[in-house]
């Protein structure tokens, strides 16, 4: 028994919330993610777990847990949430996201972006594959979100990750980045 087999166990309203047979969730990525894994479905069940055993009719389905170029992606349909817990469970996945791209997919020590031959890895000094990739905007720790506004993709929030604090703290934008007007 894995820690991916445990985790979809001691999770399963999560996993199997539309009945299937098998949990189309099950976690494809590397043990030095184990821990933010984890964290987050602790996060996502404090944000859930009672509002659905009260309401049979909402849902939160897990639908993929995989690497996609060197970083950890989280893939979470819902239904019928409220607001606030739609909120958790989104900054829940936000900050495992955050923490697996400066954490090694191997070992689980920090680590970086590398490139591998066109692979993306995450990987620690000692495991390092290929080249380490130069930050966007020189830092690799800021995390910025993006959204249409009047038809334009403008930048709506810029934010640095923490990982000693595994939180976020408001970061200014770098100056090649423009706000959204009005926002
Ligand atoms: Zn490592």
């Amino acid at each position: 028994v894995t820690w991916r087999t445990e985790l979809v166990e001691r999770h399963r309203r999560l996993f199997y919330a539309h009945g299937y047979e098998h949990a189309s969730g099950y976690p494809s990525v590397g043990d030095g993610w184990q821990l933010i894994v984890e964290k987050a479905f602790k996060r996502i069940e404090a944000a859930v777990g009672k509002f659905l055993r009260k309401n049979p009719a909402a849902s939160v389905h897990v639908s993929q847990i995989k690497e996609k170029l060197g970083g950890l992606r989280i893939y979470i349909h819902t239904v019928g949430l409220p607001a606030r817990a739609e909120a958790l469970v989104q900054d829940a996945v936000d900050l495992a996201e955050a923490r697996a791209s400066c954490t090694c997919e191997i070992c689980g020590a920090a680590g970086v972006l590398h490139d591998h031959a066109g692979w993306y890895l995450t990987r620690c000094e000692r495991h390092a594959e290929g080249e380490p990739v130069p930050a966007q905007h020189g830092e690799a720790d800021l995390h910025i979100q993006f959204k249409f506004v009047r038809g334009k993709m403008r930048v709506s929030r810029c934010r640095r990750y923490d990982r000693e604090r595994d939180a976020f703290v408001d970061a200014p934008l770098p100056p090649d980045e423009t706000w959204a007007e009005g926002d």
